[in-house]
């Protein structure tokens, strides 16, 4: 690159002919010229690599010739450790600046540093104009006298610094203007270079971690589709079984009224056992904070892996446990701890290793996760007082429903149902003691029906009951089901007295009914006062013979 024209302070604007440009004119044409060429000339190189060390020499080289500089530095942010850190150097001594860096500061230093513009960073006795600085970060080894900040979109992503002029003389407005422009481009071109730099190491972790992260992509997929909390366990258990090649796995939840760590999903023990357990047909021992492995896991909140079960005093034997070897992780959900996940006996009695924990970790952070977002989700879409759900839930649900009906061709029905004289209910034996009586009959109402119907608090002492794939006829048989049953159930008062309530109910059956979420509650809520005109306690299929303008105002 050629070198800059030297200023002549001797030549004066001339007083020559008019016509013929004054040699202030060409100095200045010629400046513009050489500017022009070396600003382009290192836009083209800068372009030619995106390569970080690349650009730094063939910035800072660039700089060196240009500017008549006698040392110049660059300094590059680096994001990981948010520190400005040296990068290249031409006319320092490596050994002596390699190490130099400064972090982001309070302070003066700092906000001129963020204006943009090159600034003396001595004053005119050469003396350090931050000091303090200076010095925390020796920062004197640059021997400098201008830095130039390097900006891009209003970011400081480095700065170049340049030591004293070869000729002694200070640096004029223009040259810093040039070099600042000079800086500009290196900055875009510095900045693109590490955020490719970035993208590269992303990718290669993200290289390494693609085994683990499959593993979780099934998991949260699976997640999307089942609102079964067990089911979600079950999962996430099989893939941790899998992932390190264990042979038996467990989630145990902690009750937080009993303080005790309860089996609620397990793998690998005898087919029989197991589906009861998971069926919550057959309770495990459980286990009190603190107590054996689980207990101190869930205690401490840090994972215990057990290599001999036999010689571990932590480790409870049980005539039942047959486990060898294990690992047990804490499940923590926003800091809390809400049980573990125990993964034993690996397969070929070999130990567990630290890739395992490691896996075993993520994915029991997955388990806690989901089982807070599963509470989360449980609790937002559940009525408090009867622990059905919530009418939005109900009429996404319907709409859901009726949708999957129509792709399969099957029917569905829906039950409304509401308390007889309820008001009269709660003026005789209190509000309190109503709201028991609601609790008691959506009790009823899970107990009764099938595990794929979903019972809903309508609202008030209002109840909906969709039944996916039940024609007419089968909603018609629960109907009357439930409606006995709440006839014949003592419900237990207060005050110890047996109480008796009734119900009324309508059912509407897609498709011969209605086919939109809104025409299936109307028919069945005309059929309901159709039972609330008919003497209450009893339950009406809807009929095209009963009138609308008799659908009950709620
Ligand atoms: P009908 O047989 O015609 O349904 O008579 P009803 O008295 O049940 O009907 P109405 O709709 O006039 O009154 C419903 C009553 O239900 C009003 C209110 O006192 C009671 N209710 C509604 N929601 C709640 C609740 O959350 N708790 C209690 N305790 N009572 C409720
Ligand atoms: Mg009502
Ligand atoms: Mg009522």
């Amino acid at each position: 690159m050629p070198g800059r024209p030297k200023k002549d302070p001797a030549k004066r604007p001339s007083k020559a002919e008019p016509q013929s440009p004054s040699p202030a004119t060409i100095e200045n044409l010629e400046r513009k010229v050489f500017d022009f060429f070396t600003l382009s000339q290192l836009g083209k190189s800068l372009i030619s690599t995106q390569d970080l060390d690349d650009l730094a020499r063939i910035f800072v080289a660039s700089v060196h010739e240009t500017s008549n500089a006698s040392k110049v530095a660059l300094l590059i942010y680096d994001a990981d450790i948010s520190t400005y850190k040296y990068q290249f150097s031409i006319g320092l001594s490596e050994e002596s600046v390699k190490d130099v860096f400064f972090a982001e500061e309070e302070g003066l230093f700092w906000r001129v540093l963020n204006g943009g513009e090159p600034f003396p960073i001595r004053d005119s006795a050469g003396q350090y104009r931050f000091p303090r600085v200076v010095q925390k970060f020796k920062l004197d080894r640059l021997d400098s006298e201008i830095w130039v900040p390097l900006m891009v979109k209003n970011l400081l992503c480095g700065v170049l610094t340049l030591g004293k002029k070869k000729d002694d003389t200070p640096y004029d407005d223009k040259e810093l203007s040039f070099i600042s422009q000079l800086a500009t481009q290196a900055a875009v071109a510095i900045d693109s270079a590490i955020l490719d730099q970035q993208k590269t190491r992303a990718t290669r972790a993200l290289g390494k971690k693609m085994e683990n992260l499959s593993v979780l992509y099934d998991v949260s997929r699976a997640m999307n589709f089942m609102n079964d909390l067990k089911k979600t366990l079950l999962l996430i258990l099989d893939k941790s079984r899998s992932a390190v090649g264990s042979q038996k796995g467990s989630v145990m939840l902690l009750n937080k009224e009993t303080g005790e760590l309860e089996v609620t999903v397990v793998r690998g023990i005898d087919a029989i056992t197991e589906r009861k357990i998971n069926d919550g047909e057959m309770q495990c021992t459980k286990i009190k904070l603190g107590e054996g492995v689980a207990g101190r896991v869930a205690e401490t909140g840090e994972h215990i892996i057990v290599d001999d079960t036999q010689k571990d005093k932590r480790f409870k034997q049980s005539a039942a446990s047959n486990v060898q070897n294990m690992v047990c992780l804490p499940l923590v959900a926003e800091g809390d701890c809400i049980g573990v996940m125990n993964i034993s006996n690996k397969k070929g009695g070999e130990r567990f290793t630290q890739d395992d924990v490691n896996l075993l970790l993520t994915l029991a952070g997955q388990v806690a996760v989901t089982i807070n977002n599963a509470n989360l989700y449980h609790l937002a879409i559940t009525d408090g007082l009867t622990q059905l759900y919530i009418n939005r839930y109900f009429r996404q649900k319907l709409q859901d429903e009726i949708a999957r009906s129509k792709r399969y061709e099957h029917p569905i029905s829906l039950i409304m149902t509401d308390i007889d004289h309820f008001k009269k209910f709660n003026d005789t034996y209190g509000h309190q003691q109503g709201d028991a009586v609601l609790a008691m009959t959506a009790k009823l109402f899970r107990r009764v029906t099938r595990e794929t119907d979903i019972a809903c608090r309508y609202g008030g002492e209002e109840f909906a009951i969709i039944l996916p794939e039940t024609a007419e006829d089968s909603a018609a048989a629960m109907a009357e089901r439930l409606r006995r049953e709440v006839e014949v159930t003592e419900y237990a008062g207060l005050k110890g007295e047996k109480l008796g309530v009734t119900i009324s109910l309508g059912v509407s059956t897609y498709p011969q009914h209605g086919t939109t979420t809104e025409e299936l509650v109307e028919k069945a809520d005309i059929a309901l006062y159709a039972s609330k005109a008919g003497g209450r306690n009893c339950f009406h299929i809807y009929d095209e013979g009963m009138k609308k303008d008799e659908q009950r105002k709620h």
